[in-house]
């Protein structure tokens, strides 16, 4: 399937990189192997995700080092909560997507032909490993629209960000072929995969993509994780509000798991926010949420959490033999951890991986338990307060240079109801603490004014676009 040459942003028609995975077919046209798909794009056309293009009889990709802006976040965002627990992390994301979903939230980038040149960043391998490295940050996170159609990038910067002790993060709806899931296995540390459902005829109706590839690719990560020094892997189930939060649903991704996976891979049922062409309808039930975890761990999985909840004991790390409560945390953020390989009460190994030296957990960038110390700038020229909503529990700040920016969470009486933090990362995810944090103070210097946006869940990127927007 392919698509002709739309109109698209001048950020990603102006520049070509050689894509891999394809092969020539009759007549000038060529089949790319990268997803499911396999787009057979004939000369001067685009495959169907609008990023891979047929130029000569060669298919090159238009999205080469062209992303969004990288942002430091920590490591639950990606619904990740048995990987280096509180650990800060780049995320990149890029532009088009191989599959479309009509309730996609990154769909102002998931979409090439709605992809603002405004939101659109060039960076080399190098220039992101560097980054990662002056700010202390130790995994890269590929994720966002989708990471598969940004394959040749993600390849070569990944190898270059190991080969300085930098991890990999995948966070995927994992629409993907074997061979390109063979080369991740290479680069790859950690994988955070999302299913929308059990359902095949969800996937052909509101997706366009089809399920069984999606669980084969699954399982080929699975067997590989399985093996010596193989990767972390963690599953998420979208609950789409009418469409499959029920629970004969939730309980079928739980049996294909104990099928096909076992008992110990975490599952996230994560919580789904109206957005695309899907806005007629409220947020998943949290009640709902709960009921499917119970059900799921019911019938055998031994680590299932809520995504995109703030406050519920069902997004906390249990050890999975007595019981013990291992992590604490709220929303996306680590109150308290017991960094140990092994629970304190019973002594089983911990279900959770601490990839480095305990005084050293990869908690560079914006550490939410560190406190400002003073040494950084803060000329504090001058400040702007946010306030949270109901929806609304975290923000990005972007800001034009490396400039120290410090916050300070306040309630509703304007009293500190957090430690100062402070970040020089361009662009930044702050998250509210605590129930008494209703507000958020943030400070700058002169001719460094930050853009806010609102994330409304993980794996969010809020673009430029008026947030609320219609789709056109
Ligand atoms: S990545 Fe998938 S959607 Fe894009 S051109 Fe290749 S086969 Fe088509």
């Amino acid at each position: 399937m392919s698509k002709p040459l739309q109109k698209l942003p001048v950020a990603l028609t102006s520049s070509t990189h050689p894509a891999r995975l394809w092969s020539p077919e009759a007549e000038g046209r060529v089949r790319c192997h990268l997803s499911p798909r396999e787009c057979n794009i004939p000369e001067g056309g685009v495959g169907f995700c609008g990023v891979r293009h047929n130029r000569g009889g060669e298919l090159v990709t238009l999205n080469y080092g062209k992303s969004v802006a990288m942002t430091q976040e920590n490591i639950e965002v990606e619904a990740v909560f048995h990987y280096a627990p509180g650990a800060s992390i780049l995320s990149l994301g890029n532009i088009g997507c191989m599959m479309a979903c009509d309730f996609c939230h990154n769909w102002q980038t998931s979409q090439a032909r709605l992809a603002r040149d405004r939101d659109i960043h060039v960076y080399s391998s190098e220039q992101i490993v560097e980054y990662a490295l002056r700010h202390d940050i130790k995994i890269l996170s590929w994720t966002y629209n989708d990471p598969v159609v940004w394959h040749e990038f993600v390849m070569d910067t990944a190898r270059l960000a190991r080969k300085h002790g930098i991890k990999n993060l995948y966070k995927s709806a994992f629409y993907i072929g074997p061979q390109a899931v063979d080369e991740l296995l290479e680069v790859i540390d950690i994988f955070s995969l999302s299913l929308k459902s059990m359902d095949a005829d969800f996937y052909r109706k509101h997706t366009k993509g089809r399920l069984e590839p999606v669980l084969a690719a699954i399982k080929q990560v699975y067997a590989a994780s399985k093996r010596p020094g193989g990767p972390h892997l963690e599953l998420s189930n979208l609950c789409v509000t009418g469409r499959n939060d029920n629970i004969e649903d939730a309980v079928k991704t739980a049996r294909w798991m104990l099928d096909h996976l076992d008992a110990e891979v975490p599952l996230h049922y994560v919580r789904f926010h109206p957005d695309y062409k899907y806005t007629q309808v409220e947020r998943t039930d949290v009640g709902f949420l709960e009921a499917a975890r119970l059900a799921a761990k019911a019938e055998g999985l031994k680590h299932v959490y809520l995504g995109n909840v703030l406050e519920s004991a069902s997004i906390n790390t249990l050890c999975g033999e007595c019981g013990k409560l291992l992590i604490e945390r709220r929303g996306t953020l680590v109150v308290s951890e017991a960094a140990s390989a092994s629970c304190s009460g019973c002594g089983a190994p911990s279900p959770v991986v601490f990839p480095w030296n305990m005084d050293e957990q990869g908690k560079g960038g914006t550490d939410d338990r560190r406190p400002l110390d003073g040494a950084g700038r803060v000329d504090e020229e001058l400040t702007t307060v946010h306030r949270f909503t109901d929806q609304v529990s975290a923000l990005h700040i972007e800001q034009a240079r490396e400039a120290q920016v410090s916050f300070q969470f306040l309630d509703v009486s304007g009293k500190s109801v957090g430690a100062r933090q402070s970040s020089s990362c361009t662009r930044f995810l702050i998250s509210k603490p605590n129930a008494q944090a209703t507000s958020v103070q943030i400070a700058y210097g002169k001719g460094d004014v930050p853009q806010i946006f609102e994330v409304l869940d993980r794996a969010h990127f809020p673009t430029t676009q008026e947030q609320g927007s219609d789709c056109p």
